[in-house]
């Protein structure tokens, strides 16, 4: 895999191509998991960042902007992913465990990487969450209080945490 080409933010929508399975954005491209159109004329895609880390994108093609979430195996039925935050940098991707009520969206809220980001930062996304280590996932405890957790911005292509 070519490391990601670094865009200027916002810059270069997404161009989808079902019948390939492939997904562009700018000089960058992936074979993803799975690509879909949704009937709201948006499409969706599960791009496999690396084992247990799967990046869901959704949104229109050609869109400066797109949504994101980060999940260790389907969206909605696996456990969430969140990248924590310690001593102010990116320390690893960990799983949300289901929250005790049983609401998997309750334990996910504010701690899974979920964000509406530029498309132009999709690339550099993925090239982040390639390299960052897998942590413990984290305890119930650990979701109230909830710990800090990146929500996928950037500034001067480096992570902001
Ligand atoms: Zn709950």
């Amino acid at each position: 895999m070519e490391p990601p080409k670094l865009l200027a933010a916002g810059s270069g929508g997404t161009d989808v191509d079902i019948s390939t399975q492939r997904l562009t954005v700018g000089p960058w491209s992936t074979r993803v998991a799975s690509l879909r159109s949704l009937a709201t004329g948006e499409f969706s895609a599960l791009i496999v960042v690396r084992k247990g880390v799967n990046l869901f994108l959704r949104g229109f093609d050609h869109g400066a902007s797109v949504e994101v979430e980060l999940w260790s195996g389907e969206p909605d039925v696996s456990d969430g992913l969140g990248v924590v935050i310690e001593n102010y940098d990116l320390a690893g991707v960990a799983r949300i465990p289901v929250c005790t009520c049983g609401e998997r969206g309750c334990g996910n809220s504010g701690v899974q990487l979920a964000a509406q980001m530029p498309a132009g930062d999709v690339p550099r996304l993925v090239g982040v969450l390639r390299q960052l280590p897998d942590l413990e996932p984290l305890k119930q405890r650990q979701v109230e209080p909830r710990p800090d957790t990146w929500d996928g911005t950037f500034a001067d292509s480096e992570p902001r945490p």
